[in-house]
């Protein structure tokens, strides 16, 4: 029966998976039946069908999840007719990650980072749409795309998983994923070696360019002054170039002045820190994809206020989490949870106190703790208090009139007025933002 799925689920898996494993294992399916929910296909017999199990499982899940959404399934089961046993796979077992088509310029891609494995919260909905746009139509939507954010929340997976939706949906295309970093490396070496121009015609050939921590040409004037050349020639060429940073272009340190306006030139897209109930999706999503685990609420929700907003840290505190429960074999409740954290959380005991919170902001502006705490409404120090009561309100279990209390009896509505104040500039200036993420960091 035709099939509408699986020639874009074969093209993915071709490119995700190195050709002879590739061969060995998909070539022999075929489509036994498919509807709207799920794809089933044949495959030669039950051995052949526990291999892919074991050892594409994931791999395919990701795929379809990319293509049709995390609730559409993939099935096999063996066909009843007598074929040939399957020869067991040529090299690993374990899929590896996708290889370039020719050894040329970039790294290779990690399957895992997808569209359909990247759970999208406020924090990171435009950075996805973007990124999603650029993968659709490389070249037209936004270029350059300039992905920026802290550590650990979703830069990288969100390169990749452009470059995965287009090996998928584009085949034809030159997509390269390289770090910066590789860039630097590449350009050592090929001026030591006398072969630049090789390193130009590589780097120029290229359709759709993934470009990670940007971050790192910085003070190294010979790699941007090139770096600047080829962004040049990609760019008037309408090939697609995106780009990830620590930081958006006008903050980069170190950088040329011609390189930041070239980044800021196209759409800048900014990923946050996930909120609580993004960081709980995030880890009932992993376990459910990783480890087929429904990760109750209550559990997710600890982990998640473990980590204030690393997304690696916390999948990190997963992984401990579900090791500990299988190699146990207990039930993973709350209970246990705090057991299995308990020597990496050595904070977890210890909630910020709200003394804490006024002196380390009194400290931060200068004052003391006596003055933010004073009745003056001189601006050096309202501002401050405000800011002091938004941690309080955001840090602690405190309400209004208790921090009211705290700040010498200053009535509720005051300190309702002050977290809102603080909440809707938090919104607009990026330097306060940062601000209060390094006050919530240093203090918990
Ligand atoms: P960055 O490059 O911004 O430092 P990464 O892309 O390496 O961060 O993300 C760190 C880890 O967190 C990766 O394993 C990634 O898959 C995961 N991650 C980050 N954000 C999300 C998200 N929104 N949904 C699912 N996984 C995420
Ligand atoms: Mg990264």
């Amino acid at each position: 029966m035709p099939s509408s799925v699986w020639p874009t689920l074969r093209r993915q898996l071709r490119a995700d998976l190195p050709p002879d494993e590739f061969r060995t294992w998909f070539h022999p399916l075929r489509v036994a039946s498919e509807d709207a929910e799920q794809l089933v296909l044949e495959a030669p017999n039950s051995r052949f069908v526990a291999a892919l199990e074991e050892g594409f499982r994931p791999i395919v899940d990701w795929a379809i999840a990319d293509l049709k959404g995390p609730t559409f399934q993939v099935l096999f089961k063996s066909s009843d007719a007598v074929r040939r046993p399957a020869r067991p796979a040529t090299s690993s077992r374990k899929p590896s990650a996708a290889v370039e088509d020719d050894a040329a310029a970039g790294s290779s891609l990690n399957p895992q980072y997808r569209f359909g494995s990247f759970v999208i919260g406020n924090s990171n909905r435009f950075a996805c749409a973007a990124s999603q746009a650029v993968a659709e139509k490389p070249g037209i939507a936004y270029n350059p795309l300039f992905l920026y954010g802290g550590v650990g929340l979703g830069k990288t997976h969100l390169l990749h998983a452009i470059g995965n939706r287009l090996r998928g949906t584009a085949p034809g295309t030159r997509v390269v994923y390289l770090a910066a970093e590789d860039f630097v490396n590449d350009l050592i070496t090929s001026i030591r070696f006398e072969r630049m121009p090789a390193f130009r015609e590589r780097y120029r050939t290229i359709d759709v360019l993934l470009v990670d921590d940007i971050q790192f040409l910085a003070k190294k004037e010979r790699s941007q002054e090139e770096f600047f050349h080829t962004f040049n020639v990609l760019y008037t060429r309408q090939k697609q170039i995106i780009v990830t940073s620590d930081a958006q272009p006008r903050d980069l340190a170190d950088m040329e002045e011609r390189l930041r306006s070239r980044f800021g030139s196209g759409l800048l897209a900014d990923i946050q820190a996930p909120d609580l109930e993004t960081k709980v999706a995030i880890l009932q999503r992993k376990a459910r994809q990783l480890q087929s685990l429904e990760l109750d609420t209550d559990v997710a929700l600890f982990i998640a206020r473990q980590v204030h907003s690393n997304v690696r840290e916390l999948e990190g505190l997963l992984n401990r989490v579900i090791a500990f429960a299988s190699l146990s074999g207990a039930r993973l409740d709350l209970d246990f949870a705090k057991e299995a954290l308990r020597d990496v959380l050595p904070e977890q005991d210890r909630p910020v106190s709200a003394a804490q919170i006024v002196k380390s902001v009194a400290h931060h502006y200068g004052l003391k703790v006596r003055e933010i705490k004073s009745k003056s409404n001189s601006r050096q120090i309202t501002y401050p208090r405000q800011i002091a009561m938004y941690l309080c309100k955001q840090l602690t279990e405190m309400s209004y009139p208790e921090i009211g209390r705290l700040f010498n009896g200053k009535h509720h509505s005051t300190v309702m007025y002050s977290v809102e104040q603080i909440e809707r500039r938090r919104a607009e200036d990026e330097r306060l933002a940062a601000q209060l993420e390094r006050f919530a960091r240093q203090l918990s």
